[in-house]
């Protein structure tokens, strides 16, 4: 069998750099992530990168890591609420932790607040991601098209989308178009936030702001495949009553979107990120995805922010169009993350990476 190249410790790149000290710092860290989400996209990226890898997950989940080859190390834990039983472990092995969605849904802020492992990326801007209220501020500081919010379901007047609290996927939202049909379909269910409905096509921008260089790239658009909304179509327009749509993510599809448009998407970008400067200081940096509509007279509303590297980036396993026009290699927004922290350990500037 031909062996894969990229399955060596040190990419040529390296090599051809000829420094020694250089592979000797990067050597001494290793990069961890929970195992799901986009834990292979993160571990594939890091050995890329050179790193050791090691990934923290639940027993039946253990066996994918190890088929994919991904890990120098499967660390088990009984259940994701116990990530903090392998911290010993992570600080041992001088390892830099890299969140995602998965690890943000299964611990609260309050846990993830405590992880005593390096953090890559600023953990104080969850404080923003997660409160509904928070986040509007600061997409509207960054003076973004937003949907309208309804404070009170007595206001509705239009077609809303009724949404739930943290990274649930979609799961359990729901359409009404008055407040009798609200009170009709909410039940007893509390935490939840009513958005005016944005008919046009779903677009999820991803982004990476580097610090060691300075700039935000574009790593690439997706959109998603939601049970059971994706399927209502499939259903003669006669016989859709009574079904109720939901959006629970189940997977996601790749998009590549119209020329004309980058110069708004890179815009919108750059917006967030000064804002994010000004709210929770030293600001949003590494991969984030603002989560959009596009009507079709070509406005993007953003309906939510996700600060850290969202799923919907798996779908570039082999790197996107944006990423291989940047980089000129297949750069997967794992890789991406890797590439920063190899960049700010030779440049010993790793601290201004870590929250
Ligand atoms: P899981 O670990 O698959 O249970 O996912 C935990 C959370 O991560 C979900 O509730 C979603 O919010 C998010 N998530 C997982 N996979 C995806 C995906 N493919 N696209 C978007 N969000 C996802
Ligand atoms: P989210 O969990 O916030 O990513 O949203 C799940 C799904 O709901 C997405 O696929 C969107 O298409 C849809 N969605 C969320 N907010 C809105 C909105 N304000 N208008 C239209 N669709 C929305």
């Amino acid at each position: 069998m031909l062996s894969d190249p990229r399955r060596n410790s040190f990419s040529k790149q390296d090599l051809k750099l000829g420094s020694f000290v250089k592979l000797l710092v990067k050597s001494k860290y290793t990069i961890a992530t929970l195992g799901s989400h986009s834990a292979l996209q993160i571990l594939r990226g890091g050995k890329d990168e050179g790193f050791r890898t090691i990934v923290v997950c639940k027993k039946e989940h253990c066996s994918v890591y190890r088929h994919f080859r991904v890990a120098d190390r499967v660390v088990e834990i009984p259940s994701y609420s116990e990530f903090h039983t392998a911290e010993d472990e992570l600080l041992r092995e001088n390892a830099i932790l890299v969140p995602h969605a998965s690890l943000i849904a299964y611990m609260s802020l309050d846990a993830v607040e405590k992880i005593r492992v390096p953090y890559y990326g600023n953990r104080r801007i969850l404080l923003w991601e997660s409160d509904r209220d928070r986040q509007r501020k600061w997409l509207e500081k960054a003076g973004l098209n937003l949907p309208r919010v309804y404070e009170d379901p007595d206001e509705i007047d239009g077609l809303c989308i009724v949404k739930f609290q943290g990274a649930k996927g979609g799961q359990g939202y729901f359409l009404a178009r008055s407040s009798e049909e609200f009170r009709q379909k909410i039940g007893g269910l509390k935490d939840y936030s009513i958005q005016e409905y944005v008919v046009g096509i779903p677009v999820y921008i991803h982004y990476f702001y580097s610090v060691i260089r300075g700039e935000l790239e574009l790593m690439g658009f997706d959109r998603r495949y939601e049970s059971n909304v994706d399927a209502i179509s499939r259903i003669p327009a006669g016989l859709q009553e009574g079904i109720d749509v939901t959006y629970t993510i189940v997977g996601n599809f790749p998009l590549f979107l119209r020329e004309s448009l980058l110069p708004e998407v890179f815009k919108m970008g750059q917006r967030v990120v000064e804002a994010s400067r000004e709210v929770c200081e030293p600001g949003i940096f590494g991969p984030f995805c603002l989560e959009t509509v596009v009507t079709p007279d070509l406005k993007f509303y953003v309906f939510e922010i996700s600060a850290r590297i969202v799923a919907g980036t798996n779908v570039f396993m082999e790197g996107s169009p944006y990423a291989y026009l940047k980089h000129g290699i297949p750069m997967t927004t794992g890789r991406r993350i890797a590439l920063e922290i190899r960049e700010a350990i030779e440049q010993g500037r790793l601290e201004e990476i870590l929250g």
